[in-house]
C-alpha cells in the first residue's frame, strides 16, 4: 500500500486570510491546544505520525505543545511567523520571518532540523517564486505550498496546470520540474473524477465533498503516486468562534466542520499515512 502524507497547518481560528481582518486580534483567545489534543488522540489510536506545519505565533504562545508534538514523533515544519501571504510579506520580511522562526524553534526544541515549509494560504505561485532560493538558503529540503490548479471556486491561490505529484521544483517556474533542483515540492492533492480536476486535498474540500467521492478520487490518485492531505485545528474544533463574514467566506470557512474528524478517521482506515519527510524520503 502506498504511503501518503498527512499534514496539519497549526494556526488559530483567527489567522486565516478570510477571517483575520474581521477579528479584534487583541481580544481573540487562542484555542489551538484543545483542538490539537483531539487530533492527537485519533492519531495515536491509528498509530499514525503526521507533519505539523507550525505558525510561529502559535509556537510563541504554546511552546509546550510544540515540544509534545516533537516528543511524540511527529514532524515539525514551518508555516511562517505571522500567516501573511508571500506577496504581502515581500522578500525581506520573508527572510526575517524564517530567521525568527529558526531562533524560536531552536529556543523551544534545541537543534531539531526543520525540513519542510508551507506558505500561508498556499501563497507560493509564479509571482512569489523568489521565495524558493530563500528556502534553499535557509536549509529547507522541501516545500508544500503549491495548489496545482486555478479553479473557479478559489480566487486566492493556485498555479495553472502544475504537476500533481511530488517533483523537484524549478526556481524559474514553480509549476515545472527541474531534476537538478535542490528542493522538492509536494503539491496539494488534485484528483480527477469524471474528467474534472478537483482538489481532493483536505480543508474546505474535504469538509464539502461527499466522503465516498473523496475516497474514490484518492484511491485513483494512489494508482499514480502519493497524495498529501491538509487540515487546520480550527476546522474540527466545535468551539471555533463564528465571525460574521460574507456568504462566500462563511461557506469556505465554516461549512462541514462537525464531521471533519469522522471523515479523517475514515481516511485513516482506508489509506496509509505518514510524515511528509518520510513519504518524500522514499522518493529521493
Ligand atoms: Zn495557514
Amino acid at each position: 500500500m502506498i504511503t501518503n502524507a498527512l499534514t496539519i497547518d497549526v494556526e488559530d481560528w483567527f489567522h486565516p486570510e478570510l477571517v483575520r481582518d474581521h477579528v479584534d486580534l487583541a481580544k481573540a483567545e487562542g484555542r489551538v491546544p484543545e483542538a490539537v489534543y483531539l487530533l492527537l488522540n485519533l492519531l495515536n489510536k491509528h498509530r499514525v505520525k503526521a507533519t505539523f506545519f507550525i505558525l510561529g505565533e502559535v509556537a510563541l504562545r504554546y511552546p509546550d505543545l510544540i515540544r509534545q508534538l516533537h516528543r511524540e514523533g511527529h514532524e515539525l515544519g514551518c508555516h511562517g511567523m505571522s500567516h501573511r501571504m508571500l506577496k504581502d510579506l515581500g522578500e525581506e520580511t520573508f527572510r526575517k520571518e524564517l530567521l525568527d522562526f529558526r531562533s524560536l524553534t531552536k529556543e523551544i526544541l534545541g537543534d531539531v532540523e526543520i525540513k519542510g515549509f508551507r506558505a500561508p494560504t498556499f501563497s507560493l505561485d509564479r509571482e512569489s517564486r523568489w521565495a524558493l532560493p530563500i528556502l534553499r538558503d535557509f536549509g529547507y529540503r522541501y516545500d508544500s505550498s503549491i495548489f496545482p490548479a486555478k479553479i473557479f471556486l478559489n480566487r486566492m491561490y493556485g498555479i495553472k496546470n502544475g504537476p500533481r505529484f511530488p517533483y523537484r521544483i524549478s526556481f524559474d517556474d514553480p509549476g515545472r520540474e527541474d531534476p537538478s533542483s535542490p528542493l522538492w515540492e509536494f503539491p496539494v492533492a488534485l484528483g480527477r473524477l469524471m474528467g474534472v480536476r478537483f482538489p481532493f486535498s483536505g480543508g474546505f474540500y474535504l469538509r464539502a465533498t461527499p466522503f465516498s467521492l473523496f475516497k474514490i478520487a484518492l484511491k485513483r490518485m494512489n494508482q499514480e503516486g502519493p497524495f498529501n492531505i491538509y487540515l487546520h485545528p480550527w476546522e474540527w474544533d466545535r468551539g471555533t468562534p463564528r465571525v460574521p463574514l460574507s456568504l462566500y467566506s462563511r461557506l469556505v470557512t465554516y461549512y462541514g466542520m462537525n464531521n471533519l474528524l469522522l471523515k479523517l478517521e475514515g481516511l485513516l482506515r482506508a489509506f496509509s499515512f505518514s510524515r511528509m519527510d518520510e513519504v518524500l524520503g522514499k522518493m529521493a
